[in-house]
């Protein structure tokens, strides 16, 4: 270890004590490979600051001797793009420790958070004060919402409530250099030049750490109607999600769609699940309507619109939840799926999305281009079918090689993202670019967008350090 690096050590760990400093290999490891091991490195150290001075000082001694940093919140990601490389250099810094919730403003429909608080944690603090933090997804339990920022994240009430770019009003950020950044605007309105604030989101921690954020809330639901519903093609689930949208004056606030490969999985690898129809049917959506008035009956409604799709030839059979309880086991299986998936052993994952009506082409073309070239493989198609994303994934043959089949990864994922574009859609839906995509940007971007992504990296982080070969 150099001296200067040896130094900056010794002025974190007088910085931000013993608990805000890990240099011990086992305490390192968990933050040093993300959970599907895609990635994994090993980190200089991980500092753990408690507060935005302590960041901004973390951030300034990493930069006055040209450390370079790797934000982590709950290190879900998926892409690879919170995990250090292999040097030992890079200083990790996880943000676990600044996970307060400063303030919730009722009146105003807002909340204050730092950037470390799990998205769970922030989804509480809202109901508790009878109000809705409508941003979901299955990873909530550990992702932190500085995470959710960073990469915009999607999750299951996109279609209602938009991405976790519509739900934020204000941030404070780190840049590269250490300086505070307070964009912490709770206005709804503020049209004062660049909103600087979206160069962050989404930004995959490039151009600097968020340390806190003004959050938007929404009054908190007071009916919920939820249906499990079994159909012959995808198109007609497209049709269904368009007619309902209308005649519940857009009160959806999840559509998912699962082939019926998902629900077999699920029946044959986590306990407890059971199938909601009589029948078997290709494909089944899981669609939830939620209002914060009671003026009519929502679930009344949802069944009123699927007995005339029932009659149509629209559906083919449906069940609308009677008890929190069987609402409960039907959200099981969908959020379950990723799970059965890898108890099915390996599994080649794509986030994609197309516009919403491509869906069916998507599904269709894709598991065709797939098998023709892995016969045996079995895609597993399920996801937020409402804005037209769907995580395909396809997993192992039975009995087959799960590391031969892993190593044509690469191959797989051009040739399902190849089917995406061509419909007009995008090979990172959700997760970002991270470290597995990055390789791909310059040829999904125009030249001038490459370059003024890149000028406005140099702007900000001349020297390179904030997450180097991640996104660009
Ligand atoms: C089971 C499962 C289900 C998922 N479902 C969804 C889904 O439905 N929708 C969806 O969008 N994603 C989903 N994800 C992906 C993941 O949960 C999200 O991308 C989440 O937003 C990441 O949050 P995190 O705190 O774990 O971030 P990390 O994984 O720690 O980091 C993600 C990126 O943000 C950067 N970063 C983290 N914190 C900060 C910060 N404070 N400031 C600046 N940069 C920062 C990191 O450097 C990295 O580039 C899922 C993941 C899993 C494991």
């Amino acid at each position: 270890m150099s001296d200067i690096t040896a130094g900056l050590l010794a002025e974190l760990a007088a910085l931000l004590g013993p608990r805000g400093l890990l240099t011990e290999a086992g305490d390192k490891a968990p933050y040093e490979e993300e959970m599907r091991r895609l990635f994994s490195g090993s980190a200089l150290a991980i500092a753990r600051p408690a507060s935005t001075e302590e960041l901004a000082a973390t951030v300034k001694a990493c930069h006055a001797v040209g450390v370079a940093m790797i934000p982590q919140g709950g290190n879900t990601g998926l892409v690879g793009g919170s995990v250090p490389d292999g040097s030992g250099k890079q200083l990790v810094i996880s943000l676990g420790r600044m996970n307060r919730v400063r303030s919730v403003d009722t009146e105003g429909y807002t909340m204050v958070v730092e950037a470390g608080c799990i998205l769970a944690d922030v989804q509480a603090a809202a109901e508790a004060a009878g109000r809705l933090f409508p941003l979901s997804l299955a990873a909530q339990a550990s992702c932190q919402i500085g995470g959710n920022l960073s990469s915009n994240a999607g999750g299951i009430n996109t279609l209602r409530y938009g991405n976790t770019r519509d739900l934020v009003l204000g941030i404070e950020v780190v840049l590269p250099d250490g300086s505070v950044l307070d964009l912490m605007n709770a206005l709804r309105k503020n049209n004062t030049g660049y909103d600087l604030k979206h160069l962050f989101l989404g930004g995959e921690g490039t151009l600097g750490i968020i340390s806190a954020a003004v959050l938007k809330l929404f009054p908190a639901p007071k009916q919920t109607a939820t249906a499990f519903i079994g159909l012959c093609d995808a198109g007609k689930a497209i049709t269904l999600l368009s007619r309902l949208r209308a005649a519940s004056g857009d009160s959806i606030s999840a559509f998912e769609l699962m082939e019926r490969p998902a629900l077999e999985l699920c029946l044959e690898h986590i306990p407890a699940t059971t199938n909601p129809l009589a029948g078997v049917h290709d494909f089944y959506v899981l669609c939830e309507l939620t209002s914060p008035g009671t003026a009519f009956d929502l679930s009344a409604l949802l069944m009123g619109v699927l007995e005339e799709a029932l009659e149509e030839g629209l559906v083919e059979d449906a069940t609308v939840a009677a008890s929190l309880d069987q609402r409960t086991r039907l959200w099981h299986i969908r959020e379950h799926i990723p799970e059965a998936q890898r108890k099915a052993g390996a599994s080649i994952k794509n986030d994609i999305s197309v516009p919403v009506a491509a869906v069916p082409a998507l599904l269709e073309r894709a598991r065709a281009a797939v098998l023709e070239r892995i016969p045996d493989a079995r895609p597993i198609a399920f996801g937020h079918a409402g804005d037209g994303n769907i995580h395909f994934n396809i997993s192992v043959p039975r009995g087959g090689d799960s590391k031969a089949f892993l190593q044509r990864w690469d191959e797989i994922t051009d040739v399902v993202g190849d089917v995406a574009l061509a419909l007009g859609g995008s090979i990172s839906a959700e997760h970002g670019i991270g470290r597995l995509k990055r390789d791909k940007l310059a040829s999904l971007k125009s030249p001038a967008e490459m370059q003024v992504m890149r000028r406005i990296k140099a702007a900000l982080d001349p020297s390179g350090l904030m997450n180097p070969g991640a996104l660009l």
